[in-house]
Parts: C-alpha cells; structure tokens; sequence
C-alpha cells in the first residue's frame, strides 16, 4: 500500500486520520476499496451515503429501477427531481456532489443468474441492500462460490434484521435454506415499511463494511442482529454453519446452475 492521501484528503477524512484505528493507513485502505451495493432503495441509500462520505473509492451501485415519488419517504438520496431517472444515475449524482474522491461504477441491470458472478467479481466486499428472496439468494450463493465476504440486511414494517458473512462463517442458507413459498411473504409495496427503519438497518451494514475493510472491530458473523424500532430492542442470535447446506457445507454446489431460482412477483430493489 502506498500512501497519497492529499492536502484536501487530508483535511476531509481528518475525523478518521486522528483516530488510532483508522489512521492514515485505514483511510487509504478505504480509497483503495472497491464495493457493491445491491440496491439502491431504502436500505442502498444509508449505505451509499456513509461509504461514500467515508472515502471508499469505489463504489459499484446495482439496480434496475426508477425513482418514484413513494420511494422518497426513505431513499434519502434520490430527490424530487430524480423521480422518473435510473435509480444508479440519481445515486451516482449524489456520490459525485457528496466525494470526488469515490468512483462509481452504475450497473443498471437486474441481478440474474447469469450476470451476478460476474457483477460481484471486482469487487471486495458486497452489500445485498434488496428486499426480495431472489436477489438476496443469488447474492448469497454469489458471493459464498467465490469467497466474497458481504453483508445482509432485511426489513419489514417496524423490524429489521443485519448479519455479516465472511468466507470463515455460515452463510444465508445455513439459516434459511430455501425461499418461502410464493405468498408466504406479503408483498413488498402493500406491507408498508417506517421511512427510518431502512437507515438504522442500512447504517449497521455500512458499519460493518466500513470495519471489514479497515479489519477492525468485532464483525456480526455468525451472529443474527434483531432490530425491533417499536419496542427499540436489538437482540443477537448466534448461528453456525450447517454441514447440510448446499452452497457452503460439507457437499456444496459448484455452480449457481445448479440451483433454481423462482421469479418473485414482487420487484426488484422495490423497498
Ligand atoms: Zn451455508
């Protein structure tokens, strides 16, 4: 690693440089990343505003959808005028006002089986910020084929939940094998979710990302955070890696054709 941080970075990550576990090494180590964000609705909006903010030099922003005017009661980054554009060119808007210093790569597609490998593969760390069982199990599977460390984020309604997985840990479907059932799960856009809910949620994973990429701190893997906003309770639940999974125990696929993939009613990213 070599350092260049500049005057002017100098000043603006000054809050990371002073402190011991960032430095300027950390902060290098920041510019020198690269990270996906799947998403870039409730949840995509705090984690690209914080890593963008925080100096993370690259970062790619996956998503297929437009800006809609009910998406800005929680999508902190896209504006009124946004609505009707790509959701990637509206965040790539906002990161390039917000840090010069991040490169965004916009990737406006929806996440396939066919496409998500080569999504994830320049990239360090990836961020699975959808609310849909799809996406959420090709990113898992994605990601745990080719040892990719990400971090996993769900909300509903009042609730949350946030986990990190690494290459050393169990992954999703150590926990949740298979998707629910078609219908088991209320649609997305009729449940309704609180406007802040997916910014307690999203900043936890952008915590954790930041963390992973500086190697510091206690990550949530193999641990489940709980966030309930009504009773404001964070509960843990501890979990291990299930030798029967099929993407990471002890017989696991070796590629992602191996395993179906159902379409959702539901959109995609429509959180
Ligand atoms: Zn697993």
């Amino acid at each position: 690693m070599s350092l260049s941080l500049d005057p002017t970075q100098l000043d603006r990550y000054s809050r990371h440089i002073i402190m011991d576990e960032v430095g300027p090494e950390g902060q290098q180590s920041l510019l020198d990343a690269a990270v996906l964000v799947v998403g870039a609705g409730g949840l995509g909006a705090p984690i690209i505003q914080y890593l963008a903010a925080a100096g993370v030099g690259t970062l790619g922003v996956a998503d297929d959808d437009e800006v809609e005017l009910s998406n800005l009661q929680r999508q902190i980054i896209h504006g009124n005028d946004d609505v009707g554009r790509p959701k990637v060119e509206s965040a790539a808007d906002f990161v390039a006002d917000l840090n010069p210093d991040v490169t965004v790569r916009t990737h406006e597609v929806r996440v396939e089986p066919d496409n998500v490998a080569g999504l994830i593969e320049d990239y360090d760390f990836v961020v699975d910020a959808t609310d849909n069982f799809r996406t959420r199990y090709l990113v898992n599977d994605a990601c745990t084929l080719s040892g990719t460390p990400f971090s996993h984020g769900a909300i509903y309604k009042f609730e949350g939940q946030v986990t990190t997985f690494t290459t050393e840990g169990p992954c999703y479907r150590c926990l949740f094998p298979e998707a629910p059932p078609e219908g088991m799960v209320a649609d997305c856009a009729s449940t309704g979710v609180l406007g802040v809910l997916p910014g307690t949620v999203g900043c936890v994973q952008a915590t954790e990302t930041v963390k992973y990429l500086l190697d510091e701190g206690e990550l949530l893997d193999g641990r489940m955070l709980f966030y309930d906003a009504m009773d404001m309770t964070f509960e843990e639940v501890e979990f291990r890696r299930n030798p029967d999974c099929p993407v990471c125990g002890d017989d696991p696929i070796e590629t992602l054709s191996q395993v179906e993939y159902a379409e959702e009613s539901c959109p995609v990213n429509a959180d």
